[in-house]
């Protein structure tokens, strides 16, 4: 059996060894705290938390809930050491951070196969089975590093991410598709864009919102360059009323298809996933604070009620471009012994990092016996992230918490009967645990 090399001892590499080493593979984990430390973390301990202490919902109405009972499913470190420090938060699953990293940490030491070398990794080994978890704010030298396996265009130092929202939740007597004069639209096709028009009334009230909002501050290590196609909707708006105008909001050569009428301004959606299910708010990224966005963006005519899977952010973040180079298990194309996890394959969050160490430990293991890496179907919340990290259209990759857009969708009814919305998540997870199930049989 080979050994396999982890850079990162976050929650995605944490993960991974733990996997790994129960599978009877040998490790050698790489880890640079304490002796070099990230601008955010604050201890030398493995899967330390640098923000919150939330995994945020523990119930399967709400995918991140799935995904979480589908890692207690696979034997994951990190849910069995999160329910072990369980705080009280309502439906959440809050935890001690303290407990949470101290057992993490106790559990890979008691670990004999795992290996342990302390120190900045600043050359990617030449030979062997490797997996870089390294996460958001991997090193210097290391990012370097990356750079040269992946193609300066292919790994971002930011992301800039507008807010994904719900197909479903939206106006449709309000909205209307339609493409910019109606370009690349095959006869009795609808257009790529949703469009929300606005009255001048509308569009005044709502630039001064987006002025007025609270925002989050830019931390002291996030030099991040605004440039077009990443500056945040409200600094567009502060350089003059009409800027949104002629920018994202422009509402020129989309007259409504009906009634011809011409809006002042124009809010576009486009799709976000080959399903139709999440539609992406075109140039909408924004730093301005979750509770402002879903107030500020819920004055949009049409998106009164919407629903956000995702909402919008401007941060430092590494991440490669996935679906240009990773295969479906994790692997990079160019050189397949090399596999990525956590936050630095465009997931988003604690959860999806470690659940895509939890994946990258299982891949390993079987490529460290000479085996075939086997991903879970699509349906599963775990198949469903690979799914993302590996398919999406990479214009337009930005990472990505888990969420039910991502999955396709449960049944709307049954005889007469139409299913309330808790009823159909619930029903696509419990699809996914019964698909996970029969695919850790096999
Ligand atoms: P990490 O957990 O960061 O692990 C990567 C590890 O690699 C680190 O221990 C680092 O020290 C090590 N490393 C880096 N470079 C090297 C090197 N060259 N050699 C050796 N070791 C190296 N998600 C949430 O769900 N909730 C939040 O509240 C939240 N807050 C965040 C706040 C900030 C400031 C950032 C940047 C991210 C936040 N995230 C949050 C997103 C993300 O979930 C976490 O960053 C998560 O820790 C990612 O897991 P990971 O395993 O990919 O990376």
């Amino acid at each position: 059996i080979q050994t396999v090399t982890i850079i990162g001892a976050g929650l995605a590499g944490s993960e991974a060894a733990w996997q790994l080493a129960r599978r009877g593979v040998p490790v050698r984990l790489h880890e640079m705290r304490p002796a070099k430390m990230t601008p955010a973390h604050n201890t030398s301990k493995c899967a330390e938390l640098v923000c919150s202490n939330t995994f945020r919902a523990d119930h399967l109405e709400n995918a991140v809930g799935l995904l979480h009972e589908e890692m207690r499913r696979m034997d994951s470190l990190i849910m069995g050491c999160g329910d072990a420090a369980r705080i009280p938060a309502g439906t959440a699953l809050a935890v001690d951070r303290e407990q949470f990293a101290d057992m993490v940490t106790e559990r890979l030491n008691a670990e004999p196969l795992i290996e342990f070398v302390n120190g900045e990794v600043t050359e990617i080994p030449a030979e062997g089975l490797l997996l870089i978890a390294s996460g958001p704010l991997t090193s210097d030298a290391l990012y370097e590093e990356i750079q040269k396996l992946t193609g300066e265009d292919r790994l971002c130092f930011f992301d800039a991410i507008a807010p994904v929202i719900d197909a479903e939740s939206i106006n449709m007597d309000i909205c209307y598709w339609k493409n910019r004069y109606d370009k690349n639209v095959a006869e009795g096709e609808e257009g790529d864009y949703l469009n929300c028009p606005m009255d001048e009334t509308q569009y005044k009230a709502f630039i001064k919102e987006l002025i007025d909002a609270e925002k989050v501050a830019f931390k002291d290590f996030e030099d991040i360059p605004f440039f077009e196609g990443c500056m945040p909707i409200e600094e567009m708006a502060e350089r003059g009323e009409d800027t949104p105008r002629f920018g994202p909001m422009k509402p020129v050569g989309l007259d409504h298809p009906v009634s011809g009428e011409k809006a002042y301004a124009v809010v576009q959606l486009r799709r976000d996933n080959r399903m139709g299910s999440l539609l992406n708010m075109v140039g909408f990224q924004t730093k301005m604070t979750y509770g402002e966005q879903k107030r500020v963006f819920t004055m949009i005519p049409g998106l009164e009620q919407a629903e956000f899977f995702r909402l919008g952010s401007l941060h430092r973040n590494t991440f490669i471009k996935s679906p240009d180079l990773l295969d479906g298990t994790l692997r990079l194309k160019s050189d397949p012994r090399i596999l990525f996890a956590g936050q630095i394959t465009g997931v988003e969050g604690y959860v999806e990092s470690a659940a895509m160490g939890l994946m990258a430990g299982r891949f390993l293991a079987a490529m460290a016996r000479g085996e075939e890496p086997d991903a879970p179907p699509e349906i599963t919340a775990h198949g469903s992230l690979l799914a993302h990290i590996s398919k999406t259209r990479t214009s337009d990759f930005q990472p990505m918490n888990v969420n039910f857009g991502l999955l396709p969708p449960g049944k709307k009814r049954e005889g007469k009967r139409r299913f309330s919305r808790a009823e159909r998540r619930r029903s696509v997870s419990e699809r996914a645990l019964e698909a996970l199930d029969g695919w850790l049989k096999g």
